[in-house]
């Protein structure tokens, strides 16, 4: 028992001339380490509101809904439910979207409504069934990526008709719910209502 206690001791008088380890926050700014995780920052113009971040934020701080009578997709990031795990900015699919910052102590509110902040994108619906495909910015984001190879797919290519107004008069021949007809390849479909046109008019040859 005799060691702890001259352990104690010296650790005690080591304390009381050496300066204390802990910030003064918040009568001073603290200045936290190189690499420190804190609040994440979106960055709205290279953000696209594809959702992905929302998937793999662990304590759901990131959720979204979309209102397809307005197309717009509304996307909630309550820092109040934060652990600044640093998912969203790793799996950001345009790597500028959101980035943690390194300021935690900014959160320090006394109204946890706000640390709630929202963002606002338009939506891309499905001109047959109504399902939503993704978002517009997502969509533009991929042409960038890939090229004169995102036209292979159909719904691009339509996409892009629309843009360069190429597609006017284009309207959908089958109505609201029902299967899309074969001209209606060439309206703004989703993969599903694709689908069902390629089963019915292509492979069947109805
Ligand atoms: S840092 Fe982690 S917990 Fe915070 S919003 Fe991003 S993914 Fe969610
Ligand atoms: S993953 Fe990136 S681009 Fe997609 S919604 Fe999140 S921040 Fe925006």
């Amino acid at each position: 028992m005799k060691y702890p206690k001259l352990r104690e001791l010296r650790e005690a008088v080591i304390s009381l001339v050496t300066p204390a380890y802990t910030s003064k926050f918040p009568a001073e700014e603290h200045v936290p380490f190189t690499d420190f995780r804190g609040k994440p920052v979106v960055d709205d113009t290279n953000c696209v509101g594809c959702e992905t971040c929302a998937n793999v934020c662990p304590p759901l701080a990131i959720t979204f809904t979309d209102d397809k009578e307005k197309k717009i997709r509304t996307i909630t990031r309550d820092y109040g439910k934060c652990i600044f795990c640093g998912q969203c900015q790793e799996h950001c699919i345009t790597g500028k979207g959101v980035k943690l910052s390194d300021k935690i102590y900014d959160l320090a509110v006394f109204d946890r409504a706000k640390n709630v902040e929202y963002q606002y994108k338009e939506l891309l619906v499905c001109e047959s069934c109504g399902a939503v495909i993704t978002t517009v910015e997502h969509l533009n984001y991929m042409h960038r990526k890939l090229g004169p190879k995102a036209f292979a797919s159909i719904l691009n290519l339509n996409v892009l008709n629309r843009k360069l107004k190429l597609a006017e008069g284009q309207e959908l021949t089958a109505a609201t719910g029902e299967t899309p007809q074969r001209k209606d390849m060439f309206s703004v479909i989703c993969p599903n209502c694709l689908r069902q046109v390629t089963v019915k008019y292509l492979f069947k040859g109805a």
